[in-house]
């Protein structure tokens, strides 16, 4: 039988509960535990597809195709685990079900109601998780915050569900902020007093309490957390801010943290943490550091391409190097040059992204680091605009351009796939998730992934057109990863460089901190080598 975890926030937002969740996953998992997630977003939207990453940030996918929250990403790095659609539940998905249900007559004449048929149909969901993955123990993550009208549903639905699990089964874990009041220099509890008190309002009382804290958290504000909100003093966790995320697990478990969770779920088990500790040593003492660029359009939000970022660091975790990630708005280069905004760079990564908005500084850039030698790494569109600047440059097509930007071009290097033709619908229609790829023999590509065939994680409209690849190839941009029946172009490279490389796909997705994807591997490798200018 499954034992489920509940993580609540309170105080704010953005406090880190997805990270938490993700370090207990790891601290479960390395006690020899099967380990499930599941994030709930108390939005409207059915999912994170349509959702704006300058909002949300990324919208993570999964391998079956699922358009998620950000979080799935930080649960699949720390847990290295492969989710489903299954484990991002949103208020629109529950209440697109309950009303077709209604439609269907399904309630035979009930009049359908918030309690029960809403929270039976999220009940039904978080149930699904733990069944589909057969997991010893399921975190369910619920978004927001205590006290936001979204979120009650799912809290009222999770109270049900710990009575019905029985004593043993289920824990509730609060994440909240110790505020650090500036003049007077203290770190106060009341905010989370109170937002326990709110949890408790709705008939849940937290079993342990992760306190989001600058300083650490003194022997009295412990003591007075734990009597005002009636946690055991052992069971007040700090979470203080550490140089790496990966560094988390090993202080929660420094407290304590795994242990209790295990004791109090009767599932305890010595953990193993070798291999985490392997990487965090890695990250520790780096050989080198070095700072590659990100040239892409949402750049002001960091969580925008938080996968690509996590990605490149799992390839310095590799090489034994420090990779800070300089991010670099396309747009600035399409002013001011990519020479001046890219100097000092040892790489450029230019990632995915929709619309015409930035996107001739990100050829620039790439026009750069081709003529340079500068070790470049392009994802989904990033591999687009290479393309287009393949084609202008080299080919000399001046008019080169993707069908998404322009549609009076001559050359559409890049075009709609004849089953996106007259797709309207935004949500859930784009090529998405996973597809297996193969590898040519002879390319960088092959020796990278060592390996003829590959699957990897897609999210795009737009394809290389087959109707230029030929005469792109003849002028040397090599085809080195296809669609199994070779119809689909899904990586580009070119030879005579030392490193440049373009996915169709989104490789950043599977990377892990303790396997990082070959591609950031060895582009991080080739990085590395690299003596930029300065
Ligand atoms: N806008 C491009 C397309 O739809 C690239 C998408 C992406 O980078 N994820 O094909």
């Amino acid at each position: 039988m499954t034992k489920f975890i509940f993580v609540t926030g309170g105080v704010v937002s953005s406090v880190g509960k997805g990270i938490t969740t993700a370090c207990l996953g790891r601290l479960l998992k390395d006690r020899g535990l099967k380990v499930t997630t599941q994030k709930i977003d108390p939005y409207l939207n059915v999912d994170a597809g349509t959702m704006s990453p300058f909002q949300h940030g990324e919208v993570f996918v999964t391998d079956d195709g699922a358009e998620t929250d950000l979080d799935l990403g930080h649960y699949e790095r720390f847990v290295d685990l492969s989710l489903s659609q299954l484990s991002n539940v949103t208020t629109g998905q529950v209440y697109g079900t309950v009303i077709r249900k209604e439609r269907a007559g399904e309630y035979l004449g009930q009049t359908v109601q918030v309690i029960p048929h809403l929270t039976d149909e999220i009940k039904l969901r978080i149930s699904a998780i733990a069944e589909h993955d057969q997991a010893d123990i399921a975190i369910i993550e619920i978004g927001g915050t205590v006290g936001d009208i979204e979120g009650q549903p799912f809290l009222e639905a999770v109270r049900q569900m710990r009575r019905e699990l029985g004593p043993g089964n289920s824990l509730f874990i609060h994440v909240t902020l110790i505020p650090y009041v500036g003049p007077s220099g203290e770190s106060k509890t009341k905010p989370t007093q109170h937002s326990v008190r709110e949890l408790r309002n709705i008939g849940i009382q937290p079993d342990v309490l992760l306190c989001r804290s600058r300083r650490p958290l003194s022997k009295e504000m412990r003591e007075k957390l734990s009597l005002f909100c009636d946690v055991a003093p052992e069971a007040v966790i700090e979470g203080l801010d550490t140089d790496s995320i990966y560094e988390l697990p090993l202080t929660f478990e420094d407290q304590g943290f795994g242990d209790l969770v295990a004791d109090r779920l009767g599932v305890n088990g010595k953990p193993d943490h070798t291999e985490w500790k392997k990487v965090v040593q890695r990250i520790r003492k780096p050989k080198q550091k070095i700072t590659v660029a990100m040239v892409g359009k949402y750049m002001a939000l960091k969580d925008a391409y938080i996968s690509v970022t996590e990605a490149i660091c799992h390839g310095g975790i590799a090489n034994s190097a420090q990779v800070d990630v300089k991010r670099v708005d396309s747009e600035e280069i399409e002013k001011h040059g990519a020479a001046k905004l890219l100097k000092g760079m040892s790489g450029i990564v230019v990632p995915g992204g929709y619309g015409d908005r930035g996107v001739e500084g990100k050829i620039q850039a790439i026009q750069h680091a081709r003529e340079n030698g500068l070790p470049f790494l392009g994802l989904c569109l990033g591999m687009q605009c290479a393309v287009i600047e393949f084609a202008r440059h080299v080919c000399g097509w001046k008019d080169a351009n993707s069908a998404e930007f322009r549609s009076d071009t001559e050359h559409p290097v890049l075009d709609l796939l004849p089953e996106q033709e007259g797709v309207t619908d935004k949500g859930a229609t784009q090529r998405l998730g996973a597809y297996p790829m193969r590898i040519m023999p002879g390319t960088n590509a092959r020796k990278i992934y060592g390996s003829a065939r590959a699957s990897e994680r897609h999210r795009h409209r737009y394809e290389v057109n087959n109707t230029f690849r030929s005469e792109l190839e003849d002028r040397g941009l090599v085809t080195a990863g296809v669609s199994p029946d070779g119809s689909l172009v899904e990586l580009i490279e070119l030879p005579d460089h030392p490193f440049f490389l373009g996915s169709q796909f989104h490789p950043e997705f599977k990377s892990r901190p303790n396997r990082a994807h070959p591609l950031f591997r060895e582009f991080v490798k080739a990085a590395a080598k690299y003596a930029p200018a300065q």
